[in-house]
């Protein structure tokens, strides 16, 4: 190391300060490179942002310990990238810098975890149709930063598309990544992506051990793996020469984290192209409204595969009205109250002649919700449009705006009905079906009998060996999977997806029902039932018709009228504290320093709430939550930058976490 007189650098340490903080340095160092500080009493790791020609802190500047020359040096690109993440995201910058970097040390590490992959190698080639070649030729076309949408119905040949286009970058010697939900990260996917691409790929998710993740870091940073497969967080790999990012199932709410640092991976994957001047491509057979609006404005290039590549047609959808089926005569009184004649029928049906069925239940609402047992009636916000959340025994709540009103339990709508909660799991399905085929081998998968790759592996191997014929789960079986035998889908009630409390609730419906669907008859013609208490409802109609554009452009018109993003911006503050109070008393104070903040210097900015959460009650805190919405950008910004002032200030005894663009409003 050369040493030349101390200069001063701006470091991001590891710790959760929102500035840089400056170190002097007799090292040559530069921008991008991982250093030891010293801290308070302790020392820490903190990234080199820049040069610094006069100090500007009032405090004595300290040096620096050590250069830790083992970790590769930050690009210029990367490093932009990351203080762009800070700050959009209101998070300390060197907390941010520390996700670049893996847990454990490099030393004890073995070449290879070839434990991690269960598959063989095959040597499996697919010729690309006329629609796929032309998308990859019109994506290879641009050079630098483009950001492309391709849009294809389940089974259409996207995963074709991107190995292709992972091939060319690998051919001129750069690395790929694939951003993937962690739900679609199966065994199934992973060997897909091996026996066409070969040794050289990478994963990173959350089953792995720190040793393991640590091992498959430094494989891609030593280039010895040029693929790197993972979910959300691993976008902050600084994986070298990159040349292309792939986010598969853009439109997955688990692209966005929930605590912590709360980014969205495929916006940030967006942003990451930008700043690296390389293609991203979000692929889907579903789009956010987010990214539909994006096509719509001309950001992302829109590419369509219109059909499933086998040429076999997507299952017809048939829609079963509970209410009606509940009132039939000719109904079996044995079977359970949540299973129509005609569902029960095929399911039977398909047991007899060998094919296998899959029953799905949502159960994502984990805030209580409540429906009407004869007509399905729900109550909603009548300023916010959302279901209104059941707190305590009968007080039903709106966690945007606090708008509240008392449950009555006979039916407002039917006058026949009584108002319940939701009672029905997958686990009460399961000893349903059971009794109704006492032979038949019954699977269940929802996260409390699945919670390990191991046993997400068995599942696969049980499923494509035949040993299970009925599949009872929740969402984990709605993605990704692709068994030969399967031909039946079965959605047990659709309508618990659209009460979330949530304005995506029906754009969440409406994905959830078309990749369930997609589930059914890959390999042979298959079906799909869906049974509601809500025919009508806009979500199953296209759905049902495979109209995703008219859905996405009705849904937009939507939430343009009622100001929600993509055309307004939203913040949520998640604000908690241990005493219910105290903290409701200080909410109420922050949310009327805001309105009159927005009344004088911002009209644009609108202030929800506080309102409770829908989950009061987490861990021993109590939480409350206020909206921020404004159509810029650039004064919800600034209005943050004031929550960030008055939360350190005046309001120090709440925690007051930042939520950009939320997902998750529970
Ligand atoms: P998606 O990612 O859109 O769901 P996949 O890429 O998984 O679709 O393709 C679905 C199935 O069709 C896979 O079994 C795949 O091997 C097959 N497939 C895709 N493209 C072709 C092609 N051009 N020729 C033959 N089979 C194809
Ligand atoms: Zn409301």
């Amino acid at each position: 190391m050369i040493e030349s007189s101390p200069s001063l650098w701006k470091v991001a340490v590891d710790a959760p300060l929102p500035q840089l903080l400056t170190y002097s340095s007799e090292l040559a160092l530069s921008a991008g490179q991982l250093v030891e500080v010293p801290l308070g009493k302790r020392s820490t790791r903190g990234l080199i942002v820049r040069k610094e020609d006069i100090a500007s802190d009032k405090f004595k500047i300290k040096s620096v310990l050590s250069l830790l020359e083992e970790y590769p040096q930050l690009t210029k690109g990367q490093l932009d990238w990351a203080l762009w993440v800070a700050q959009y995201y209101h998070y300390p910058p060197g907390e941010v810098f520390s996700l670049f970097f893996p847990q454990l040390a490099k030393k004890g590490r073995s070449p290879a975890d070839k434990s991690l992959f269960s598959d063989t190698l095959s040597d499996k080639q697919v010729a690309l149709n006329t629609e796929q070649q032309k998308i990859v030729n019109d994506v290879a076309g641009f050079s630098g930063f483009s950001s492309h949408l391709l849009w294809g119905v389940t089974g259409s040949g996207k995963t074709e598309v991107y190995i292709e286009l992972i091939k060319k970058q690998l051919e001129q010697g750069r690395s790929a990544m694939v951003l993937v939900p962690e739900i679609a990260l199966t065994p199934q996917l992973i060997s897909r992506f091996r026996q066409r691409l070969g040794e050289n790929i990478a994963v990173l998710h959350s089953n792995l051990t720190d040793r393991e993740r640590t091992n498959q870091w430094w494989s891609v940073i030593e280039k010895k793996n040029r693929v790197l497969i993972g979910v959300r967080s691993a976008l902050f790999c600084p994986v070298p020469d990159l040349g292309l990012i792939v986010v598969d199932e853009e439109h997955e709410g688990s692209y966005k984290q929930d605590e912590k640092l709360r980014y969205n991976a495929r916006d940030s994957a967006v942003m990451r192209a930008l700043y690296e001047k390389i293609p991203v491509i979000l692929g889907t057979a579903t789009p956010s409204a987010e990214s539909w609006k994006n096509v719509l404005d001309k950001k992302y290039q829109l590419h369509e595969l219109k059909q499933r590549a086998s040429k076999l047609q997507i299952p017809r959808m048939e829609i079963i009205d509970l209410q009606a089926n509940k009132d039939d005569a000719h109904r079996d009184p044995l079977l359970p109250y949540w299973l129509s004649t005609p569902l029960y029928e095929a399911l039977a049906e398909n047991y007899k002649t060998g094919f296998q069925s899959a029953l799905f239940l949502n159960r994502r609402g984990i805030a209580q919700t409540v429906l009407c047992n004869d007509c399905g009636f729900i109550y909603k916000c009548p300023n916010c449009e959302i279901s209104l959340t059941l707190h305590g025994k009968n007080h039903l709540v709106c966690h945007y705006c606090d708008y509240s009103q008392a449950m009555a339990y006979k039916c407002p709508d039917c006058h026949v009905g009584t108002i319940k909660p939701i009672g029905l799991g997958t686990e009460q399905i399961q000893n349903d079906v059971q009794k109704l085929f006492p032979q038949a081998n019954i699977m269940r998968v929802d996260r409390d009998e699945i919670d390990s790759r191991q046993r997400m592996e068995d599942f696969v191997a049980k499923m494509e060996s035949q040993e299970v014929q009925i599949l009872v789960g929740t969402q984990m079986i709605a993605k990704g999977l692709d068994f030969e035998k399967l031909t039946l889908v079965g959605v047990v009630l659709a309508d618990i997806g659209f009460h979330i409390p949530d304005f995506r609730a029906s754009e969440r419906s409406f994905q959830l029902l078309t990749q369930v669907s997609g589930r059914s008859g890959r390999h042979h013609p298959g079906a799909v039932f869906v049974q509601t208490y809500r025919p009508d409802h806009p979500s199953l109609i296209h759905a049902q018709n495979q109209d995703v554009a008219g859905f996405l452009n009705a849904a937009l018109e939507e939430r343009k009228e009622l100001s929600y993003p993509p055309y307004f911006r939203m913040a949520c503050l998640k604000i908690s504290g241990l005493d219910e109070k105290e903290v409701r008393g200080q909410a109420q104070a922050l949310s009327f320093k805001l309105k009159n903040y927005a009344a004088t210097l911002d009209p644009e900015v609108k202030v929800l709430g506080p309102a409770p959460a829908p989950l009061f009650k987490l861990r021993q805190r109590y939480r409350f939550q206020v909206l921020l919405k404004s159509a810029s950008l650039q004064s919800l910004d600034k209005t943050l930058q004031y929550v960030s002032h008055l939360s350190a200030d005046e309001f120090k005894k709440l925690r007051i976490q930042i939520d950009m663009d939320p997902y998750n409003l529970m």
